[in-house]
Parts: C-alpha cells; structure tokens; sequence
C-alpha cells in the first residue's frame, strides 16, 4: 500500500519519465567515461576548459549544448566502441555521438594486456555477426570484406578501434579476440569533414563517420543520415562554443538534422 498519495504519483511520475525519455539514462560511452574519471589520480582538464562548466549529456558548455537535439532513431545494427585510455574523456570523442544515436552501443576501454570479460561475452552472444572496421592493408586479405551480409537471425555488430591512428593500429595487432571475425574495409566516398581535431590524413575518418557509414551499409540508411547530421551539428557547436560565438539554430547544418530526423 502507498504510504501517501504524493509518494504514489511521484512513482508514478518517474515511471512515465523513463518511458517518454529512452536515451534519459546514461549510455555506454558516458558510463565508460564516469568509470575512467573515477579512477583518475588527478582532474583530467580539457583543452581550452580549465574551470569551464560542461553539460553531463553531451560534454558542451551550458550555452551551446546539444542535449534536445539528440536524434531518437531505430536501428537493427549494433556498435561496440573499444576505446584507448583518455579517449571516453576527451570532450571530441566522437563515439560518444554515436552512444547518442544507436541504442545499442557498448563501449569497453582497452587494454594491451587484460580484456572485459563482458566484452568477450558480448562478442561470442549469438544474436550478433561482429565486424571490425579497418583499413583492408593491415588485414589478410581472407578476413577482408567490403558489404554486410544479411544473416539470418543475427543483427551486424560493428567493432569500432577509437583512439589515435597509432593507438587503432595496436588495438587491431594486439586483440586475440577479434582475430577470427571479419575485417570489414571502407572507401570513403568523402574526405573526413571533422575538423575538431588534425587528422594525421586526410582521408582518415573520425569515429562518428565510420560508425555512419557502418550503419549505411547495414541497411540502416535512415539512421546514418541522422547520424551523419547530428555529427555535423555538434561539430558546429563544439567550434562555435571555442570562438565563443552564438549558434544559428535555424542554420542549414541544424535545418539538415531535423530534415534527417523527420524523415524516421
Ligand atoms: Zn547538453
């Protein structure tokens, strides 16, 4: 029995919170990066940020922040985000955009010499067919794939390296676990329009667009144009809320977002 009437409709209440608002919990990149603070002997301050106060959902400054303009999108493919040491800290970690948008994202950090066991359970669950996204050169040519194959009951599970191109590169030589799946190669068709960070090519993807282009090619077109768009938009804020500038809400980037999103 409800020991009052206000106790009663407050249950009530955060009942109908957690269903209108699916993404209100925090995701797996935003847990990793809750993990790895915890364990940090000293503060870990952004670039350009030193007492600057940052939104918990999406990282940005209260002034610029993304939260209401996150993408709510179905997809049947998942993502697993193995990510390099500081990577879920840093405020342009782009996997964190794609925790946003897939709901069934998992994030593991990773490491040369111990691996979640969590992480082994997920890869060997059989609803899935993983995919480790990278370049085809440092693949035998046996593993590498350009298409997802439709298999039947089993939904494609994309395995994501985050981190610098170095450190991508030593995660893809030093996971046993991953060596028997298939190496999935993309072109990309554009060149990488993520100027947040230097890339080492240009040619070289941020996490976001290849996670865009995983989805794409699993048949989840709606879902990577939302992505794609939501990547672009929060590019705009990140820089604009650098230069200390207003955004423009109704600007062609935002306008491409809620063109992408409406068409769910
Ligand atoms: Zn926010």
């Amino acid at each position: 029995m409800w020991r009052t009437e206000l106790e009663r409709r407050s249950l009530a209440f955060r009942l109908i919170v957690s269903v209108d608002l699916p993404h209100a919990l925090p995701h797996a990149v935003a847990r990793l990066r809750a993990a790895r603070l915890s364990r940090s002997v000293k503060p870990f301050l952004a670039r350009g940020g030193p007492k600057g106060e940052r939104c918990s959902g999406c990282r940005l400054v209260p002034s610029h922040c993304l939260c209401t303009l996150r993408p709510d999108v179905p997809t049947h493919a998942g993502m697993c985000l193995l990510m390099a040491d500081i990577e879920p800290l840093k405020p342009s970690n782009t996997g964190w955009l794609i925790a946003d948008v897939v709901a069934d994202t998992f994030a593991f950090g990773w490491a040369r010499t111990e691996v979640d066991p969590a992480l082994l359970a997920l890869l060997s669950d059989p609803q899935w067919q993983p995919y480790v996204v990278f370049p085809r050169e440092f693949a035998d040519d046996a593993r590498v794939v350009h298409e997802v194959t439709h298999v039947t009951h089993k939904r494609p599970l994309f395995i994501l390296l985050d981190g610098t191109w170095d450190e991508a590169r030593k995660m893809f030589r030093k996971s046993p676990y991953l060596q028997h799946f298939p190496v999935l190669s993309l072109y990309p068709e554009q060149l990488s329009r993520y100027q947040l960070r230097r890339a080492q090519s240009e040619a070289h993807l941020c996490t976001a667009e290849v996670g865009a282009m995983c989805l794409a090619l699993a048949g989840d077109t709606s879902a990577a144009a939302a992505l794609n768009a939501y990547f672009d938009v929060f590019t705009e804020h990140y820089l604009k809320a650098k230069q200390q500038l207003p955004v423009n809400l109704t600007d062609d980037v935002h306008l491409r977002l809620q063109m992408a999103t409406r068409a769910m």
